[in-house]
Order: structure tokens, then sequence, then C-alpha cells
């Protein structure tokens, strides 16, 4: 397997150019999520570019655009997918303003790290692996149109239940980690309904929910850092119907993360757990997030060959815990062993500023294929999440 990471790191390494040309034509067309014929156009340019490496495209419609699946077979077992998405969140207009470009170390242009980037080495990846011994059975190269806005997992994630693992190409963190652990989210909002009266004739008759919402933000407050790494912060208060009359309704909106669905549930049950109040009710909405993507064991194994494939190469890096989610929190919330960060390492996306390290592209393509090489051998094969 560590031949064949530094195969596919040399063959990479050696036709840059290629791949470097592929990326900035995707990076200059804008991809703004929602705008579904931008969006079917990238992904027809994607599909006819797998083609030419020797991939099967397949296009799967959907009412947010066209997901990608590019098909890679091999004589091996190992089924990989390559997770991608290529909406991203600038608007149409981006790319002429300030279109792709390269300094003598980074490269820049809107989506170049989130993550164009990303499927670069994707698609580079499976290029080279299609021209060595194949030590695979499926790499499919995955890429969603929507995954900047989209509240759900990815439209076709049943296809990716059969696979051994999700690598996910999200960009590296700046000092080339891998993401190994992502924190989830869960939004929720707290209603609390009173009784109105006029605020100068008969104040005692109403039931106060503006004063009843703050000693509810307070508590509410309290519950930050109440377990390691677990955050929460009041977003939203609003209550009161005018300026003379005791507010009778109103709500407050609450953003917890954690880094594990358990402390999520936690914070769920205590934020629920109302003091009594006089003629006041409280009701809790679950507004859903994103789940945790927690370092299962055959995340762990993952995690743990990929820094060891690098380490070969000359590539070092560690693994971190991401505070954002990608579509890795959703195959991985599923039991799909799953790791990310694998893409080019970079950083400061969605600003203008984003970048990725030009040097990390063949390096990251090589880890990619000595992952796959390493799950075909049997890596997860000891792995109790990992499927038969
Ligand atoms: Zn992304």
């Amino acid at each position: 397997m560590i031949e064949e990471a530094a195969r596919v790191r040399a063959l990479v390494e050696a036709e840059l150019d290629l791949l470097l040309g592929d990326l900035a034509a995707w990076v200059d067309l804008d991809t703004p999520g929602g705008d579904v014929e931008a969006l079917d156009d990238l992904a027809r340019l994607l599909a006819a570019c797998c083609e030419r490496y020797g991939l099967e495209p397949e296009l799967v419609p959907s009412a947010t655009g066209l997901y990608l699946h590019a098909a890679l077979r091999g004589p091996g077992r190992a089924r990989v997918a390559l997770l991608c998405h290529h909406d991203t969140v600038f608007p149409a207009g981006t790319a002429a303003a300030r279109p792709f470009r390269r300094d003598e170390s980074r490269c820049y242009g809107p989506g170049v790290a989130d993550m164009k980037g990303g499927i670069a080495v994707a698609v580079h990846a499976a290029r080279a692996l299609a021209s060595g011994p194949r030590p695979f059975g499926l790499v499919e190269v995955v890429s969603c149109p929507d995954e900047e806005s989209r509240p759900g997992p990815p439209d076709t994630i049943e296809r990716l239940e059969s696979f051994d693992a999700v690598l996910c190409l999200e960009c590296g963190r700046p000092g080339g980690e891998i993401v190994s652990a992502r924190k989830g989210a869960a939004w929720l909002r707290v209603h609390a309904t009173g009784r109105a009266a006029h605020a100068g004739e008969a104040p005692r008759a109403g039931r106060n929910v503006a004063v009843a919402l703050a000693r509810e933000a307070l508590r509410l407050a309290e519950l930050d850092g109440a377990r390691a790494g677990m955050t929460l912060q009041v977003t939203e208060l609003e209550a009161g119907e005018g300026l003379n009359t005791v507010p009778s309704h109103g709500f407050l909106s609450a953003d917890v993360r954690a880094a594990s669905q358990a402390d999520l549930e936690w914070a769920m049950g205590r934020i629920g757990d109302f003091p009594a109040v006089d003629g006041i009710a409280f009701r809790i909405e679950d507004l859903g997030g994103p789940p945790p993507f927690e370092r299962s064991p055959a995340t762990g194994l993952l995690a743990e060959a990929a820094i060891e494939i690098g380490r070969s190469l000359g590539h070092d890096f560690g693994e971190a815990l991401a505070g954002g989610v990608s579509d890795g929190s959703w195959t991985a919330s599923r039991a799909i062993p799953t790791l990310d960060g694998l893409g080019p390492v970079g950083g400061d996306d969605h600003s203008p500023a984003e970048y990725v390290e030009t040097a990390t592209f063949a390096p990251r393509c090589g880890v990619v294929a000595g992952l796959v090489a390493s799950i075909d051998a049997g890596l997860l094969a000891a792995s109790p999440t990992s499927h038969d």
C-alpha cells in the first residue's frame, strides 16, 4: 500500500499542471448553492473529465441539481467512496472578479479549498489509481450539488451504505491535520406563553413572558461549557406585543454544539427541565441539526493509517476535531467508516482569502491511494463497525 501511495503521488506530482488546469477551470465557474443551471454545468464538466480519465460517470438528478457518481472498478474487494461537493457559498460574478490564481506556494479563488481543490484530489487520485494494479473493487468519486445549504443528508446517501469507507475530501486543516471528528449541532426554540394585561392599569393580572424568558436565557447560558467541548449560545430573544402591555408570548433560540450525540441529548434534557413559573408555560421546538461525527474505532484505524502513509511520503500531519459540519458527518452518523479533511491543506474558507497549499495536492492523492490499498488489504476487517 505504501508502494501504491508513492506511485500515485509521483504520478500526480509529475503531471501537476494537468490537475491545476482542471482546478482552474472548475474554480472559474461560479457554482452558488441553489443555482441549478450553473451547478449542473459543472457536474457535466466533472463527469466528462472523469470519463476522460477512465471512470464511468453517472449523473443522478435531484431537486437541487445533479449528483455525480463516477465509478472506477478493479479486481480487489474494497469499496471506497471519495466524497466531495461542487457548490460554493459565493454568488455569481465572484470568479470574474477574482478568478483562480496561484503564486509560488498557494492557489486562490472562490471555492478553491471548499472544496473544488478536494474534487481535484479525488479525481486525480482516481486517474492515477486507474493506471496501476487497481487494489480495490470500486472507487467512486461522488460530488454533491448542495452541501453548503442542505439541512439533511445527501440525496444519494443510500448508495454509500454498502461502501467499506467514505473518504471525505474537505480541505485539510491549516496545519495539515486530517479530520477524524466533527461537532454536531442541535438548534431549538423555547416558546413561552403567559397572560397579557394592561401594564399600567392591571400589571398584577398579567404573567410576564419577557422576564421569564430573560431568566431562561441566563439559565441556559450556564450550560455553555458544562461538558467538555460543549457550547451553548442563546442566539435570539423576542417577546412582547406593545409598549404598555404585559408580554404574553415570546421565544428564545439556542445553538448547541457537542462532539457526541450523548452530550447533545443531555443538553436537550437540561433545557427542557423548565422551572415552575406561576402562569407561564414553556415549550421546546426542536429544529434539528447535523449529527456529530464521532471518532469510531473504524475512523481511528483510517486516521492512523493515513498519518502513517503520509509520514512514509514525507508529508507529516496529525488529526483534528473540527467545529463545522460536512457530508462526512452524515455518513459517519450512519456508521459508515468515514475519514475527512483529506483534501489539499488550506484554509480561510468562505472568505476572499481562501487558499490551498499547491505542494499538498500530490501527497494527498498519495494518501488517498494508500488508504484505498490499505482497506483492500483488510485494514477495517477487525473493526466492529465495518461492513461485511
Ligand atoms: Zn465544504
